[in-house]
């Protein structure tokens, strides 16, 4: 037996393990009838809602494949997991990270339980990709930090309960080191999040005005002054972002089961057009046979391109998540596969556009398959926009991965106060 096949089956004699024993755990603990925040609870105690993360962040300290597992797991008696969105995904991890004793503690647990629901204070109307040179500011005053300025392109600001916001607290130092990362409630007269109607007739995100808003002090994540890297952080779980689908809801029996399903059509609403968003490359072949274009040599090509490079970008996307599960430093993969999205979806919507022709504008449900297409057409630039556009991330590629120069800048080391804007 060759070291690789016998490491091979190492690992699989412990994912069999982790099987085993969360199978037992929801034979002897699941309880449909369990309020979800309760049932989350108990998931959330016995380590297993994100096993994963670390013991000390309701955790077991597992390798990634575990979380997969465990899903599996659940899903195999319909149990519900953790809340879907950007708490889960963004503030959970940077929390994990950065955050004192304390606030984890006071806010990891609702976090996991979707007892609060989280947004992401980051982008301004002049600070987007460059997102360090931010003017909305923090103030301290006494026990609390006052904050002013306007926040942009907030996707859920409307309903979140907390914030996560970033604010310059230091105008003497250069742009980085200037910065402060904040939970911010939502619910105070200082905060105003007014929705954004998008193109695609959806309303996900907002502007957020900030007129005083009041954060105590201890709601500082990380050290005041380090919360550029603390962003990084958050930034590095978006960019890792993965297509979200609505899960399939079978028969609704029991609490848990009823809450879990009101909760994922709320967050669903403001994501619904997501899966547009990324192109639906999985339905060119479904889009060619109805129209009857499937035997156009052009329309084949161009089929064949798109879902070669679809393929290419799940297998790379799986490399990254091999190499994550066997803890080596995060590779090319992240950034290429960010690129790659965006090209996916490029190509998706210029393919469905090529089937349907003209038709395509059309919305509604007797328009082709059922107003998709439109609503792929005006969703697609999104992707190369959220999370970093594709010229930053080819600036990424280029500096960090290839080692080229980096862009020419005219604030380094300048205090932000006299940096020209
Ligand atoms: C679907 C979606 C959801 C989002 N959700 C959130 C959210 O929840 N919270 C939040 O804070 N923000 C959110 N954003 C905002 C997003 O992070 C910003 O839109 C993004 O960072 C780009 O910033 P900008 O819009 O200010 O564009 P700008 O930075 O003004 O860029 C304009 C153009 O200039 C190019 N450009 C800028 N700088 C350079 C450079 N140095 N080199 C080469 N080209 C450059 C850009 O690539 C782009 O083409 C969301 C955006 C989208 C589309």
């Amino acid at each position: 037996m060759t070291g690789d096949e016998l490491r091979r089956e190492v690992c699989d004699e412990v994912r069999d393990e982790v099987r085993d024993e969360v199978r037992e755990w929801l034979r002897t603990t699941w309880d449909p009838e369990l309020s979800l925040v309760a049932w989350r609870r108990r998931l959330m105690d016995a380590g297993w809602i994100v096993p994963s993360w670390p013991v000390d962040c309701y955790g077991r300290g597992l390798p990634s494949w575990a979380d997969a597992v465990v899903q599996e797991e659940l899903d195999a008696v319909g149990a519900p997991g953790a809340p879907f969105g950007g708490g889960m995904t963004l503030a959970a991890p940077t929390l994990a990270a950065h955050a004192s004793a304390e606030l984890q503690r006071s806010l990891l647990p609702v976090t996991l339980t979707g007892e609060v629901t989280w947004t992401q204070l980051f982008s301004e109307p002049s600070s987007g990709s460059d997102l360090a040179g931010l003017t909305t500011r923090a103030d301290r005053d006494g026990d609390e930090w006052v904050v002013n300025g306007q926040k942009l392109w907030n996707t859920s600001a409307h309903h979140a309960d907390l914030g996560m916001l970033v604010a310059r607290t230091d105008w003497d130092v250069p742009k980085h080191a200037g910065i402060t990362y904040f939970v911010l409630p939502m619910a105070q007269p200082g905060v105003e999040a007014r929705p954004l109607r998008q193109m695609n007739g959806h309303a996900s995100f907002n502007e957020v005005f900030l007129t005083d808003a009041r954060i105590p002090a201890a709601h500082v994540v990380g050290d005041v002054g380090d919360g550029w890297r603390v962003a990084r952080t958050t930034l590095m779980h978006e960019r890792g972002f993965a297509t979200m689908r609505k899960p399939r809801v079978g028969r609704v029996l029991g609490r848990a089961i009823s809450e879990a399903a009101a909760e994922a059509d709320e967050h669903f609403r403001t994501y619904e057009w997501y899966p547009q968003r990324a192109g639906r490359a999985d339905l060119v072949v479904e889009a060619a046979r109805t129209m009857g274009a499937d035997d156009d040599p052009v329309v084949r090509h161009g089929i064949a391109a798109l879902v070669s490079l679809q393929r290419a970008n799940e297998w790379t996307a799986k490399r990254a998540a091999v190499a994550r599960a066997l803890r080596r430093a995060p590779g090319p993969e992240g950034s290429l596969g960010k690129l790659a999205a965006s090209e996916v979806a490029r190509r998706s919507a210029r393919v469905h556009a090529s089937i349907v022709g003209a038709a395509g504008m059309l919305t509604g449900p007797s328009s082709p398959l059922g107003g998709v297409i439109a609503e792929v057409l005006v969703s697609t630039p999104a992707q190369s926009i959220a999370g970093g556009t594709d010229e930053i991330q080819r600036n990424i590629v280029g500096e960090r991965v290839l080692g080229l120069p980096g862009e020419p800048a005219v604030d380094k080391g300048v205090p932000f106060r006299d940096v020209r804007r």
